[in-house]
């Protein structure tokens, strides 16, 4: 199995290394391997392949696998799940970035239980960019607002957006990528520090590249298929 997740890891940087090179894309563009549902023994494999970032959507799992990683002192966590806010403690100790903020009474919650020993936590606000009532994220307009109130807070540090769009296997997503293109740059015109651009997964992580990502989600891709859903 390890051989198999080092391999599918060096295979996604290449590719990703060659598409860059392509389309001739020279920001830095980070990799997030999301391990969510995959035992700790396929995040130690890909560790040992080099790997850093890992993203992680259930809250008690991002807690037993990050007290379980005590030996990977180098790892970042993302969590990249809806975030009830009764959960927020955990993830402001765990979690170096979250990508998934939609509201402002969890930023305050986060802010205030982010350890004073660890660095500001990363926050990106997650978009519901296909404006979809099911779809988790704020709607365009609230970005502003939201943005404002992050950035006061003593212990967040605004990274920038996320998003999730309408799957590409559903049909063509590009708009939405490009309409998250247009929304970070109106929110760096107020916030210059928020760069970030957090979309892009397995799928169509090249499509999320031509309009401005940042850091792209692999979970399949790296990893293989889920097969279980864990509970909270
Ligand atoms: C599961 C998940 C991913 C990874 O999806 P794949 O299609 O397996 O690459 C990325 N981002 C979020 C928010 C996820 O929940």
């Amino acid at each position: 199995m390890s051989n198999n997740i080092a391999d599918r890891l060096s295979t996604a940087y290449h590719q990703l290394q060659e598409f860059m090179q392509q389309q001739q894309i020279n920001r830095p563009v980070s990799l997030i391997a999301v391990s969510k549902t995959k035992p700790l023994a396929a995040i130690a494999a890909a560790y040992q392949a080099g790997q850093r970032d890992f993203g992680e959507n259930y809250v008690q799992e991002l807690q037993l696998k990050a007290t379980a990683a005590s030996d990977m002192p180098e790892i970042r966590w993302h969590f990249i799940g809806p975030i009830q806010s009764n959960k927020t403690r955990d993830i402001a100790r765990f979690a170096s970035e979250v990508h998934s903020v939609e509201r402002a009474k969890i930023a305050q919650r986060l802010s205030d239980a982010r350890p004073e020993h660890l660095p500001p936590l990363g926050v990106y606000i997650q978009v519901n960019i296909s404006a979809e009532p099911t779809k988790a994220g704020c709607l365009p307009d609230d970005v502003l607002p939201l943005a404002h109130v992050i950035s006061q807070l003593p212990r967040l540090a605004l990274r920038g957006l996320m998003a999730i769009p309408t799957p590409a296997r559903d049909g063509d997503n590009s708009a939405s990528f490009a309409a998250m293109a247009a929304l970070s740059s109106a929110l760096q015109q107020q916030f210059p520090m928020a760069t970030a651009l957090s979309m892009g997964m397995s799928d169509d992580w090249q499509t999320a590249l031509c309009h401005g990502a940042t850091a792209i989600r692999l979970g399949t891709a790296i990893f293989g298929t889920r097969d279980t859903q864990p509970h909270e």
